[in-house]
């Protein structure tokens, strides 16, 4: 960094790249995004795309959304769009509103707290509210990241860099600006942000990024599980789930996340509860790659399954039905981690759904198979099962019962389904504890 004159404090130098030095045109830009740029410096504000997509469009991707930076107010923001509104509390923000696009106008934010009470600071360092406005040579740094901190200016079409975001770019470097053991206090979301674009544009973690995650980790256990719901969503269901999971686990932030998970993983002497993990992570990436709609239930569902059996499997020993062990076992995992991750009720509803149709599996004589058939989780329960016996967690040859059973034409599903001669039908595998003969666990 450059030296002023005296040779102490470091001076910022601002680099302007201007249209012919950069590769972003405006065809790549969202018609919506590029009405509001245009109104607001029509309504003389400065008006600038900043964030993600400055990010990626620079690498020739397209953006997820489009994000404005500016020196209006939220309330001048409404005033210049009808179809606009303030939310948020931690930070206000204009939503410009477009059909189903919306485009996010935030006000530059400053860095020194006025008398008011607009900044407000926990004693642990996190910024709890943040509304002191600014101009945009300060708003540079409150953002996280260096490629983070670009600003396309509507005004002349060129990118404006204080931080080094365009070297730290063409290098594929994710380099935390500021002190980065600040930063994290700061906000210690940004150490999973820091995972997710890691994996997302494959760069790679300055050392001095990189170093406080292994210590600081623990940081999290302070965010509101709220806002890390969210942030799971986004670190498992966008299309880098595997690398995603792998980081975590690497840096301790996995523990944060999924302690019960977790304490299996390092405490398993099998690899099995991984694999299963692994490969149902597997899956969302390639729905996801492929276009597919991608719920959440279904990979928290896998991501809680080996706690849930553990907890389930020592309630049946004590002498618990197994209906009523596995309906506790759920009660208590999901209490224990909605307290981290809030997930909403819808979903961890469908997580009971799917696990509980796991149980149900092996009854495959009688009326029983038809009616599992009609449950509005079949489809999600079969293909976790899939999953289980493709891992060694569950008999392959359930899976095959239940993939014929659904081909069947009547005839063959009457067959199917009747009691073998000359006694009571036996359950079809235990497929709770099932390990694969083929690998057999050291546990066998
Ligand atoms: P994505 O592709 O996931 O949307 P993004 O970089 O746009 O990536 P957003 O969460 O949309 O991420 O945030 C927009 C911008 O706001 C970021 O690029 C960054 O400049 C700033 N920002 C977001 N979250 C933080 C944070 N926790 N700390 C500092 N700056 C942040
Ligand atoms: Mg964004």
């Amino acid at each position: 960094m450059p030296v002023n004159e005296a040779g102490a404090e470091p001076k910022i130098q601002v680099k302007i790249y201007p249209r012919p030095e950069h590769c972003i045109s405006r065809s790549q830009i969202s018609e919506n995004a590029l009405k509001v740029l245009q109104r607001l410096k029509k309504a003389d504000f400065e008006a600038y795309l900043v964030g993600g997509c400055v990010r990626d469009l620079l690498l020739g991707r397209e953006p997820k959304d489009f994000d404005v930076a500016t020196n209006a107010s939220p309330e001048q923001v409404k005033q210049v769009f009808r179809n606009c509104r303030i939310i948020g509390r931690r930070f206000r923000l204009a939503h410009v509103f477009f059909g189903r696009e919306i485009i996010e106008v935030a006000t530059f934010r400053g860095s020194e707290p006025e008398e008011s009470d607009q900044q407000v600071i926990h004693e642990d360092g996190r910024l709890l509210r943040d509304n002191v406005f600014g101009t945009l040579e300060q708003d540079v740094w409150r953002r996280d990241f260096t490629v983070n901190a670009l600003y396309y200016n509507i005004r002349d079409f060129s990118v404006v860099d204080f931080t080094g975001g365009i070297r730290d770019h063409a290098d594929a470097i994710l380099r935390l600006i500021g002190d980065p053991d600040v930063r994290y206090r700061e906000d210690p979301v940004r150490m999973l942000r820091a995972v997710r674009f890691a994996v997302k544009l494959g760069f790679t973690l300055h050392p001095d990024t990189e170093r406080p995650i292994y210590t600081q980790a623990e940081l999290l256990k302070s965010i509101p599980a709220a806002r890390l719901y969210d942030e799971v969503l986004k670190l498992f269901l966008a299309g880098y789930g595997v690398q995603t999971f792998e980081m975590l686990r690497h840096y301790g932030l996995f523990a944060m996340l999924f302690p019960a998970t977790d304490r299996c993983l390092e405490t398993q002497d099998h690899d099995f509860p991984r694999l299963f993990l692994i490969r149902a992570l597997e899956n969302s990436d390639r729905r996801f790659s492929e276009g597919k709609s991608l719920t959440p239930y279904f990979l928290l569902a896998a991501l809680l399954w080996e706690p849930l059996q553990i907890n389930a499997n020592n309630r049946i020993q004590q002498g618990e039905n197994e209906t009523l062990a596995y309906q506790n076992a759920a009660n208590e995992v999901l209490s224990r981690q909605i307290k981290i991750t809030a997930m909403p009720r819808h979903i961890t509803q469908s997580m009971r759904d799917v696990w509980f149709l796991q149980t149900k599996f092996s009854r495959t004589v009688g009326t029983r198979p038809y009616r599992l058939l009609e449950q509005a989780k079949f489809r999600a329960a079969y293909d976790f099962l899939q999953l289980r016996a493709e891992t060694g967690g569950a008999d392959p040859e359930l899976l095959t019962w239940w993939t014929r059973f659904q081909e069947a034409d009547e005839d063959l599903q009457r067959k199917m389904t009747a009691p073998p001669k000359g006694g009571a039908s036996k359950p079809r595998g235990k497929p709770r504890r099932y390990r694969n003969r083929a690998k057999p666990g050291p546990q066998e």
